[in-house]
């Protein structure tokens, strides 16, 4: 029997590099550190509450379809989505609320309230993300990385139409004028990891899946999907090996021949695809003769995109002015993000992102208690922010900040759980814990993410947040099918495998 390809990590990305690796007739692999799969996308339960402590908002409901039909089966047969109402409420500091919703008529009359005028604006917003969804998702999302070739095919009118050499905020300011609505569309850039001020209007497609697409959540909560798919791999004949660390990638005249468990054991491996972050697996995984020290330093030394500080809360009492999610903003935006990324220290007056999935899900809390998820961004480990220290004292600032704002549970916390950008990079090898690995800031960022092939080492493949196409479970999803293309298109593995299984499963 030949060598399996190991994927090293059951994050989402390196589940569904398995599942397209599987269905494609391929003998996979999976080894995984922590004892569950699923990597960010976690649940943590304690005294009767139950938090989802990583992604909240899923979009793009169109590539988990996908996932599940290139191995011949139906995402409705493992897991359920439903569309999230509102699709977020947002609070803003001088007392205005604003509930974006699945129903354009409800949200253009609340835009209305806010500036007539924008109502236009922000029709013309939606259409412009529309737009640029199709005119760069073909290239920067479905697709293997783009070269500059690829940016040249685009035709000039689309070019200059999708405006991708503005930031995000000049480009949303184009459009809408109430500073609201500019906030609130500018926040799309944090979906990845980056600043509305410095990210490239490019990330507005972010906007697009999830305004013109719609949010989703899974029944029985988000972990769900990592649940379906360790299931549909486990179906496919994928081995998943968890609270297995990989120390060490084997390489052998510029090839991947293998990996180093923890503890010494060696297995051999025809290919290997690495769910890990890149820069940790430059850093540490591959031996240091192979790597390339220009490479190495590049990623070492690159800006960092943004991490997070979470408070998973069992709070007393219920607060019906809160949706499902909700968004406290801060009042000077521009200042949050110079923290986060010039500074290099937590914001000092953060927006804060509050989930209550109790609200979807009574189970997740005891009667008359919330499960409250308190996210705010941060920024990835340096030198200016000890979160050992720290974590108490922000965890204090953030729980003032949202008394001031009305919602004082300082006294009726029943259980807690912190997790700090520090407890992420533990958790997940996040290169100091940043969330999308390198920067998405600045107007290039998209071209020069790590590639999905290594460069350095033959064999040896990249999937998930910190490589093309990007961060977020849609994307992480997507990178996953990439990887897999570029194996299957290397070693020329015969595809009859899946289509036979599919039209089995047809008959
Ligand atoms: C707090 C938070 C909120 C978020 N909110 C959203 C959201 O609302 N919507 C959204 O779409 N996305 C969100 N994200 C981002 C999303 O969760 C991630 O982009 C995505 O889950 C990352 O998937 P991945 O495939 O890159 O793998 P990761 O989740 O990074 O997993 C990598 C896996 O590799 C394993 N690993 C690492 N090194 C080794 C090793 N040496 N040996 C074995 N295993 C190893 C790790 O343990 C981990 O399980 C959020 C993330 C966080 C943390």
């Amino acid at each position: 029997m030949s060598d399996p390809i190991v994927v090293i990590g059951a994050g989402i990305g390196g589940l569904s590099a398995a599942i397209h690796l599987a269905a494609a007739g391929c003998r996979v692999t999976v080894y995984e550190k922590n004892g569950a799969v699923g990597g960010k996308m976690r649940h943590v339960a304690a005294g009767g509450f139950e938090w989802l402590t990583g992604p909240s908002v899923i979009t793009m409901r169109h590539v988990f379809e996908d996932l599940f039909a290139a191995a011949g089966r139906r995402l409705e047969d493992y897991v359920t989505l439903v569309p999230v109402e509102p699709l977020t409420r947002y609070f803003y500091p001088n007392g205005a609320v604003l509930d974006l919703s699945r129903e354009i008529d409800r949200t253009l009359a609340q835009i209305a309230a806010l500036s007539e005028r924008d109502v236009e604006g922000y029709l013309g917003y939606l259409a412009y993300v529309a737009r640029l969804h199709r005119v760069t998702g073909p290239l920067f999302v479905y697709a293997d990385p783009p070269t500059w070739r690829d940016l040249f095919r685009v035709p000039p009118r689309d070019a200059l139409a999708v405006d991708v050499w503005r930031t995000l905020d000049r480009s949303v300011r184009k459009h809408v004028r109430s500073p609201h609505l500019r906030q609130l569309l500018g926040r799309f850039a944090t979906y990845a990891g980056a600043s509305p001020y410095e990210a490239s209007a490019a990330f507005n497609v972010v906007a697009h899946v999830e305004l013109n697409g719609g949010v989703w959540y899974a029944t029985g909560g988000v972990y769900e999907i990592a649940r379906a798919l360790e299931k549909l791999a486990r179906e496919l004949g994928v081995e998943i090996h968890t609270g297995r660390a990989v120390e060490r990638i084997a390489v052998e005249g510029g090839q991947a021949r293998g990996i180093v468990l923890e503890g010494g054991e060696r297995r051999a491996a025809q290919a290997i695809v690495a769910n890990a972050d890149v820069t940790t697996v430059y850093e540490q995984l591959l031996p240091r003769e192979v790597v390339s020290p220009r490479r190495l330093a590049r990623l070492v030394n690159a800006e960092r995109s943004c991490s997070g500080f979470v408070l998973a809360l069992g709070v007393e009492g219920i607060h019906p002015e809160l949706a499902h999610h909700n968004i406290f903003f801060t009042s000077d935006y521009r200042r949050e993000f110079d923290e986060i990324f010039h500074q290099g220290v937590p914001p000092g007056e953060p927006t804060i992102y509050v989930v209550i999935t109790a609200r979807s899900e009574p189970d997740h809390a005891p009667e008359g208690c919330e499960n409250w998820f308190v996210l705010v961004n941060a920024p990835a480990l340096g030198p200016r922010y000890d979160w050992e220290t720290g974590a108490v004292t922000y965890r204090d600032l953030v729980l003032a900040r949202l008394a001031d704002l009305g919602f004082d549970v300082r006294g009726s916390i029943r259980m807690e759980h912190i997790l700090t950008p520090l407890n992420i990079a533990r958790l997940t090898g996040a290169y100091r814990g940043a969330l999308y690995g390198t920067t998405n800031n600045g107007l290039l960022a998209a071209l020069r993410r790590p590639h999905n092939r290594c460069p350095d080492v033959r064999g040896l493949y990249f999937a998930g947040c910190t490589t093309h196409p990007g961060g977020g479970v849609p994307m992480v999803t997507l990178s996953g099918r990439t990887a897999a293309r570029m194996v299957n298109s290397d070693f020329g593995f015969d595809h009859s495998a899946i289509r036979n299984l599919q039209s089995a499963i047809r008959r």
